[in-house]
């Protein structure tokens, strides 16, 4: 079964949002409602960035030599897939995820945003043999302003620790630990089931 396997990205936001969520979703089937705001922000975001997203234009000041848009792919040794809004391809030999988002500039990345950015990036390294250095955010609520976001070794180590510990829940339907936010349960959608 361990092969038929592919953790998304929403299931990793799931998972550092509480880590219990997998075993509700993937073990238990017990699906979320209109609460779920990772699925509900990917509505919106499907909607918004194809308004956005121009299929032609290079962003030759970032050193673009190439892109790929809305690239489907999986990385089977991590059990790992998603879709790519563009694959840049740079002059240096590098290439970078680029990420449209449904939302304002506030002056920081999310976390979320930043560990999507980093299993995008480890996608495009798998399936194209590419060094990924930096990963790139547009924020559309912001006049598409865009923010480049360093990749370090060290991300893409804890991404696939995370990666592996969503495996082991799925694989081994282990209950995992609550998440470290007590506040997080109170409109939590699975509140009512969920043993404290
Ligand atoms: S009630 Fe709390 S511990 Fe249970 S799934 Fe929801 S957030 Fe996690």
């Amino acid at each position: 079964m361990s092969d038929e396997i592919y953790i998304t990205p929403s299931d990793v936001l799931e998972y550092l949002y509480c880590p219990r969520f997998i075993y509700f979703g993937w073990i238990l089937k017990i699906p979320q409602h209109e609460e779920n705001r990772f699925k509900v922000m990917e509505g919106r975001e499907i909607h918004e960035k194809k308004a956005f997203q121009n299929t032609d234009y290079l962003r030759i000041k970032l050193g673009v030599v190439n892109k790929e848009n809305e690239v489907w792919m999986s990385a089977p040794p991590f059990h790992l897939k998603g879709k790519v809004d563009e694959v840049l391809f740079l002059s240096d030999g590098t290439a970078a995820p680029l990420d449209y988002k449904y939302a304002e500039w506030k002056g920081h990345i999310y976390a979320n945003y930043r560990a999507q950015s980093i299993l995008y990036g480890l996608l495009i390294k798998e399936n194209y043999q590419r060094e990924v250095n930096c990963g790139y955010i547009v924020y559309t609520r912001s006049k598409n302003h865009l923010v480049e976001m360093p990749i370090k070794r060290e991300d893409f180590q804890k991404a696939l620790l995370i990666l592996k510990d969503i495996l082991v829940i799925i694989q081994n339907e282990k209950f995992p630990k609550k998440t470290k936010w007590s506040s997080r349960c109170l409109d939590c959608c699975y509140k009512n089931i969920c043993v404290k």
